[in-house]
Parts: C-alpha cells; sequence; structure tokens
C-alpha cells in the first residue's frame, strides 16, 4: 500500500481508503464500497479508493449545478481566475516529484516519464490561465451605416461539464479538460479512469488549495459502465468531454441525447508514419520507434502502422528493431528504464492477442512479440513486417508497443495506405524535401500531422481527431469551445 504521505486527503489517511471530492469536501462512497488501484508493475495492491455509485453521481452533479448557479466561480473576474489557475500550476510544479511517483507507481510509466507528464499538466494550467481574461465576444453592426441596430456576441460557460478521461495519461488528460473548462467559467465532474484514480484525486486538491471554490471541481472515482454512463446520460450535465476507445465514445453520444448533450469527444486512433526513401534516416529511425514504443505505446497518436519505401526499407526495419531490442522495459521506479509494463492483465492479454492474431495471419516479427517474465504486465517492444491492411493488427488500435511495417514504392501508394483506416488522429512524414513533406501534410486525413517529427506542440497546438477519431479539439484556443456557448444579442437603438 502506499505511504501515508503519498496519499491525497485527510480523509484518506484517517479511513485508509481515498475519498470522493463533493462540493469542496472528501466524502466516502454513500455505499462505503472501495475498489484496489494496482501497481501494474507488481500488480500489487497500492491504495483502495472509494467506489463512487450513480447517488454519489447525482451528489457530485447537484453540487457542480449549484456553484454554477450561485456564480461561486464566476463571480471571480477573469484575471482572478487565471490567477487561481496559474497557482494551481505552482503547486503542481511545486509537488512534481510526488506526483510524478504516484502517476508512475499507478500507471506504470518510467518515474522521470511520468515527471515530464506532471510538467506538461502544469502548463496546461499556465496556459489556460492567460485565456480566462481573454474570453470576449466580437461586435456586428447590423443597420444602415451600421448606427440603427448593433449586435454583439458574448461567451458564456456550458454550465457544469462532466470530464472522463483514460489511463494512459492520467493527470494530463484530466488537466486538458479542468484548464480550459475553468477558464470558460464551468463547473466540473471529473472522472478518473478505475485503473489510475489517484493522481486525478490529488489534482482535486491541488485546485481546492489554489482556490477554487467548493463544488466547482468534484472527483468520483467509480467504474466506467456504472459512473462513467451516470455522467453521460445525467439530466445535469451540460458538456461532456470523453477521451477514451470509440467504442465508449459511441455509448457516450447515445446517452447524451436525452437531454441533447454538447460532446467532445478524443478517441482512438491508428496512426500512420511514412517514410520516404530521401528521409534522413539517423532522425527517422529513432523518430520512428518513439512514435510507438514510447509509453509502451499506450498513446492515442501513436505511430503504429509504419510504410517505408522499398529503397530504405531492410535499413528502417532493422533500425526500428534493434531500438526496440535495446530498450530497458522494467518497473517504473527503478532507474534506467525506458518503459514500463502495460497498464492491466487485461491490456496484456489484448496485446498478446493481436500479436499472436497477426502471426497467425501471415506477419513475421523482427522483434519483440512475446511478454517479459510473468510478474506485472511487461511486453517486448515489438516489429512485425508481411503485414497487410486487412489484419486487425493494423486495422484496429492495439494500445500497447507492436509496429507493423508495409513497404511502398510510390507517394500515392502511401498516402493511400496512410489515409486507409477508420481513424484519423494523428500521422508523420519523414522526407528532407520540405515541399513534399507540407504537400504530403495536406493530403493525410488526420487531425495532426509531423514533418520529421511524430508528435509536438503541447498545449499550444490543437488536437482532435478526423472521423472515427472524434469531434471537437484540445489544446489552443480551440480547447476552449467545448466548454462555451455564444450567444448574439441584438439591440435597436432608435434612429
Ligand atoms: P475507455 O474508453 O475504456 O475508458 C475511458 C474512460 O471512460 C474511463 O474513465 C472509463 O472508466 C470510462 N468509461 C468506460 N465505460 C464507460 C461508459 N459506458 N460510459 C461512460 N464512461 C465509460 O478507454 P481506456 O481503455 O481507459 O483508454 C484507452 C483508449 O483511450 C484508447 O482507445 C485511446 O486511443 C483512447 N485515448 C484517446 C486520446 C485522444 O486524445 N484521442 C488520448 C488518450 C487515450
Amino acid at each position: 500500500m502506499i505511504a501515508p504521505e503519498m496519499l491525497i486527503s485527510e480523509f484518506e489517511t484517517k479511513t485508509g481508503h481515498t475519498g470522493l471530492l463533493i462540493d469542496g469536501q472528501w466524502v466516502a462512497s454513500a455505499s462505503g464500497e472501495t475498489f484496489p488501484a494496482l501497481d501494474p508493475g507488481t500488480g500489487e495492491v497500492i491504495a483502495e479508493v472509494a467506489r463512487a455509485e450513480r447517488s454519489d453521481v447525482d451528489a457530485a452533479v447537484a453540487a457542480a449545478r449549484r456553484a454554477f448557479a450561485e456564480e461561486r466561480w464566476l463571480r471571480l473576474t477573469g484575471q482572478e481566475r487565471g490567477e487561481v489557475l496559474w497557482r494551481a500550476a505552482d503547486l503542481m510544479r511545486a509537488q512534481a516529484d510526488r506526483l510524478a511517483e504516484l502517476e508512475s507507481r499507478n500507471m506504470g510509466i518510467p518515474v522521470s516519464q511520468a515527471r515530464t507528464m506532471v510538467l506538461e499538466a502544469s502548463a496546461q494550467f499556465r496556459y489556460y490561465a492567460g485565456w480566462a481574461d481573454k474570453i470576449h465576444g466580437r461586435t456586428i453592426d447590423l443597420g444602415p451605416g451600421g448606427r440603427r441596430v448593433q449586435g454583439y456576441t458574448l461567451r458564456e460557460p456550458v454550465g457544469v461539464a462532466a470530464l472522463i478521461v483514460p489511463w494512459n495519461a492520467p493527470l494530463i488528460s484530466a488537466a486538458k479538460k479542468l484548464a480550459p473548462a475553468l477558464a470558460a467559467g464551468c463547473s466540473c465532474v471529473l472522472k478518473p479512469a478505475k485503473e489510475t484514480p489517484l493522481t486525478a484525486l490529488w489534482l482535486g486538491q491541488i485546485l481546492q488549495e489554489a482556490g477554487v471554490p467548493d463544488g466547482v471541481v468534484n472527483v468520483v472515482t467509480g467504474f466506467g459502465e456504472t459512473i462513467g454512463a451516470a455522467l453521460a446520460e445525467h439530466p445535469g450535465v451540460d458538456t461532456v468531454s470523453f477521451t477514451g476507445s470509440t467504442e465508449v465514445g459511441r455509448s457516450i453520444v447515445l446517452a447524451g441525447t436525452a437531454n441533447m448533450k454538447k460532446l467532445s469527444l478524443e478517441l482512438g486512433g491508428k496512426s500512420p508514419v511514412i517514410v520516404m526513401p530521401d528521409a534522413d534516416l539517423s532522425k527517422a529511425i529513432p523518430g520512428v520507434a518513439g512514435a510507438v514504443f514510447w509509453n509502451t505505446g499506450q498513446v492515442c497518436a501513436a505511430g503504429t502502422r509504419l510504410f517505408v519505401h522499398e529503397a530504405v526499407f531492410d535499413e528502417v526495419v532493422q533500425g526500428v528493431a534493434e531500438i526496440g531490442r535495446s530498450l530497458k522495459v522494467g518497473y517504473g521506479m527503478d532507474p534506467g528504464v525506458d518503459l514500463g509494463p502495460l497498464i492491466s492483465q487485461k491490456q496484456l492479454d489484448r496485446v498478446t492477442a493481436y500479436v499472436e492474431g497477426g502471426l497467425d495471419a501471415g506477419g513475421r516479427v523482427v522483434s519483440g512479440g512475446s511478454r517479459i517474465g510473468d510478474r506485472g504486465f511487461f511486453f517486448e517492444p515489438t516489429v512485425v513486417v508481411d503485414v497487410d491492411q486487412s489484419m486487425a493488427l493494423m486495422r484496429e488500435e492495439i494500445f500497447g508497443p507492436v509496429l507493423g511495417v508495409m513497404q511502398f514504392n510510390d507517394v500515392e501508394t502511401a498516402i493511400e495506405l496512410a489515409n486507409d483506416t477508420p481513424y484519423g488522429l494523428a500521422s508523420s512524414v519523414w522526407t528532407r524535401d520540405g515541399a513534399a513533406g507540407h504537400s504530403i501534410a495536406r493530403r493525410l486525413r488526420a487531425g495532426r500531422v509531423g514533418i520529421n517529427i511524430h508528435r509536438a506542440g503541447g498545449v499550444y497546438m490543437p488536437a482532435g481527431g478526423y472521423r472515427q477519431s472524434g469531434w471537437g479539439r484540445e489544446n489552443g484556443p480551440e480547447g476552449l469551445e467545448s466548454y462555451l456557448e455564444t450567444k448574439s444579442v441584438v439591440a435597436e437603438l432608435g434612429s
């Protein structure tokens, strides 16, 4: 079990399990039930977590509604709200080591990378702190000469936002939603994944300490099929911002129809990477390896389908496989580890099944392909060739360190293969030819394209998906839109 000083609330240290944050108080779930949070590096229980049910969701949504109706947050000026968000960012940075340790122990990622994630999460609050006093409408002259009828728009918060996040980057995912939602003036109910609830609770505590009024941020922990579903259909919720699988995203769309919730969906991906014959392979090979293996492949934007020109195919495949073999896979808290475990037994079984299915269908493993050890959920970085686009390994999201590689001999084929997917989240192209890079970028049907880089841009660049990878965008000014309404006001000014 995690040490008391790592625990997240007064409540927790007294009872031995974490609480729910509702209306500024840490409370037990109505049922008193808990569930275990595991360390995926050992499979052991590290904390007992309050298991919320529907009635707890009702209480959290009611608290958020009250806070919104009473304008507890909105009565602060935009600048004051920005100061609170900035303070939260500072608190996160000040507690980065402990937050990183908790994130590493609960999701497995090496602790130094977890620390980078904490800083990225903190950057979300800094960035949107700056927006809090810059959310304005427009004026529109309507009458003849603009004198008799005057229009203007107001940007108003949507109301209560349910924020549902996955386990693969828990703190960043939560920050990507909380920071813009709060900058926009919404009240929130955050639901972390059941696998990784701990840093979300800590973030709730930090926001309280930073000065977010009671009820403006509520955190409920529990199972997606009960409390996630309850939030998705709740009549007291005005907007749902969801990050997770396309399958669950679909159920959230259906659940939201009763009160026509606004929805923002950051869903799955099967992102293509194209290596052109003129690419600088000294950069492309490590770039491609990083695109697929980082965070043990548990990244929505991971570059999992690699298309390499025939002239450089062997060199690229061997280079990426060599990097895969050289990465140190191990317990996230141990020094020098590059990759941690997969999040759970379920995920380990899933990754194994995709690799076995790919081999049964004719694929050939160049490196990796197997579980490591029998404790925790470790899997080798894996490169598979002799694959085609009909295989599940090449069509479906695996969410593990598994790369499928195909060859092409002309750029048209590469683009066609890259776009042959129901998803459209991310992509990259590697080439020394600047014009070709930009031209291919325009033709890839994905929300993000990297040229000689796979993922970059952080909070500054809008991120989201085409097609079944989602609706809406996070990051940048676009990230505010999910949490804002636009009101048109038109005034007859007389003659
Ligand atoms: P998931 O869809 O199983 O769960 C995501 C969240 O939804 C969790 O909090 C879960 O408890 C909750 N949930 C589960 N069932 C629900 C239901 N019926 N109603 C409401 N909520 C429910 O996803 P996951 O396994 O936690 O995460 C992996 C997935 O997330 C991958 O598909 C990945 O691509 C996606 N993801 C996308 C992005 C992005 O930005 N596009 C980022 C990270 C992860």
